[in-house]
């Protein structure tokens, strides 16, 4: 296989490369794609805007369904500001909280990812003592007062967070998490996230959803509805633009209507492309579609993930392979060392020898995997296709084992 790669199409659960090979897509528009490559509703919405031009700078009709979509979907939405990728979702997020409460402090959990602003690249350094106010970021660039004076590196799944949140309280503005992170994903974070919800309220602090990666995708209505816990606001991105750019923002009237204020008193959010009628088109084909099957596609997705998990997980017990795969539903990731895995900080050290070999050979049959090795199943990736993945996995595995790297 040629490596790297150059795409010329997608089609369902599958890309083709310009040399005319095909693979098995488990990178989905980094999740953007529950519905596969190309679905057909979403591209014949997408065509009709074609027809009717694409920067359109006014809101139209799809614009305002969208927002519709997701305040029904989102206990929390009352309001939708729409931005042009998960990234400005969450900038805008930090900045209308900061606004809020007149605090300066985010409260980040380690391990999380909330998009390439300088505010989401400052993240926990995991060689300090948690709570020591101590972060890194992540490459050059970042101004040191920004890493040093605009937030606070909390530990995740860890009860530690919540006696950090209470100390600073008068500093932070909010916390932001993600329901279900990327690399570590794990289901059962229901009770922190209502003791998280609890805590947020007694201490003035504004709890921020990062659904980018989970809204739509662990349940229609996200971890919002999946757990049960409300948050102020919440940003989306990936799969309510259908695969095209998008960000939203999504939160209180009373937050919100910051956004509606005029001149110093409001806060900023705008952009050239916000709110462009070709995203919508796509990202209203796509809720839709989504809405109409959700009973059925939901519980299809988690079925298929816990499967394929389970049938590496089985393999690599009975072989004693220090690999584990983690997963939530759809949202899955391996690491290439002994389980069990609670937060990034375990996730350290790996067999970065087996996993860069992994990797290789699974490509070699012909499944491609992101570079950053979070993977996502989609409503294409059907019973058989996920029974061919966990047997090219399984082989994979052996094949390492049998060059002595696992
Ligand atoms: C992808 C992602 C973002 C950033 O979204 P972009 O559209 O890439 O800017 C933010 N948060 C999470 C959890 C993400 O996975």
């Amino acid at each position: 296989m040629p490596v790297p790669l150059y795409v010329e199409s997608g089609n369902g659960a599958h890309m083709r490369d310009i040399d005319g090979n095909t693979y098995l897509d488990l990178a989905m528009g980094f999740g953007s794609l529950i519905l596969g490559h190309r679905p057909p509703e979403v591209l014949a919405a997408m065509r009709a805007q074609l027809e009717k031009g694409w920067h359109l700078i006014l809101p139209g009709e799809a614009q305002c369904e969208l927002a519709e979509l997701l305040v029904e979907a989102s206990p929390c939405a009352e309001t939708v500001v729409f931005q042009n990728s998960g990234t400005e979702a969450t900038m805008c997020a930090m900045r209308v909280a900061r606004a809020f409460t007149g605090k300066t402090r985010i409260g980040v959990f380690g391990g999380g990812y909330h998009g390439t602003h300088d505010y989401a690249l400052v993240q926990e350094d995991p060689k300090s003592t948690p709570g020591s106010l101590q972060a890194k970021t992540a490459g050059a660039g970042v101004p040191d007062i920004v890493r040093d004076t605009t937030m606070l590196a909390l530990p995740y799944r860890d009860p530690a967070a919540l006696e950090l949140i209470r100390k600073h309280r008068d500093e932070l503005a909010a916390i932001i998490i993600q329901p279900v992170q990327n690399t570590t994903p794990h289901l059962d974070n229901k009770v922190y996230l209502q003791s998280l919800r609890e805590l947020c309220d007694e201490c003035g602090v504004l709890l921020i959803f990062d659904e980018v990666v989970t809204g739509f995708r662990i349940a229609y209505g996200g971890g919002q509805e999946l757990y049960g816990v409300t948050p102020d606001l919440v940003a989306y991105g990936k799969i309510i633009g259908g695969g095209t750019a998008v960000g939203a923002l999504c939160g209180r009237r009373e937050i919100m209507d910051l956004f509606a204020r005029p001149g110093s008193r409001g806060v900023f959010a705008g952009g050239t492309f916000n709110g462009n009628p070709l995203t919508m088109a796509a990202g209203v084909a796509t809720l839709r579609a989504l809405r109409e099957r959700r009973r059925d596609l939901y519980p299809a997705l988690m079925r298929r993930g816990e499967r394929l998990a389970e049938a590496v997980r089985a393999h690599a017990e009975q072989n004693e392979m220090a690999v584990t795969l983690m997963h939530a539903a759809s949202i899955q990731c391996f690491h290439f060392k002994a389980g069990p895995i609670e937060s990034y900080r375990d996730a350290q050290p790996a067999n970065r020898a087996a996993e860069e070999a992994f990797y290789a050979l699974v490509l070699d049959r012909g499944i491609l995997l992101p570079s950053f090795h979070v993977y996502f199943l989609s409503a294409a990736h059907n019973d058989a296709v996920v029974e061919n993945v966990a047997a090219a996995f399984i082989e994979a595995l052996d094949d390492c084992r049998a060059d002595g790297l696992l």
